[in-house]
């Protein structure tokens, strides 16, 4: 009786470590996208929660090999080769900076094109944003429902 409660534990951990692990944003595991920034590791954690309580989130974001700062001409944020990388102006700016991740998380993980509110290809200003936010929200995740089976 004491080894089977022991093997059912085991079993138990197992599965509670391996639903830890596949929606895991660790650079130390293998396969999972590398977040060079505590500031973009927050805002990226905050996304998949977001995306996990909205029942949206998907694997093709452990595809992703990093997320950081970096300078690209004319542009707030750029996604390619597995890599989305942020212009570092933002920094200072937390709600263009989430705006623009948002954007680029959608072109990455549901292969979103441009359209409307997050998807915008202008970024807009920050007083836009701000207003607009949880309209923008709610369209983006109906966009990213509507793409996450279409998305390979
Ligand atoms: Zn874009």
């Amino acid at each position: 009786m004491r080894s089977l409660f022991i093997a059912f534990f085991i079993v138990a951990m197992i599965s509670i470590v391996a639903v830890a692990t596949s929606v895991s944003i660790n650079s130390k595991n293998k396969g999972s996208v590398v977040i060079t920034d505590p500031l973009l590791k927050t805002e990226v954690q905050m996304w998949v929660a977001v995306m996990k309580h909205h029942d949206v989130l998907h694997s093709k974001l452990n595809r992703l090999e990093e997320i950081s700062w970096g300078k690209s001409t004319g542009h707030a944020g750029v996604s390619a080769s597995n890599k989305i990388i942020i212009d570092p102006s933002l920094r200072g700016d937390i709600t263009k900076l989430r705006f623009t991740l948002w954007h680029e998380l959608g072109h990455a993980v549901y292969k979103l094109s441009h359209s409307s509110g997050i998807m915008s290809e202008e970024l807009p200003d920050s007083k836009f944003i701000k207003v607009n936010w949880w309209e923008f929200r709610e369209d983006y995740i109906t966009k990213c429902k509507k793409n996450q089976y279409h998305v390979y």
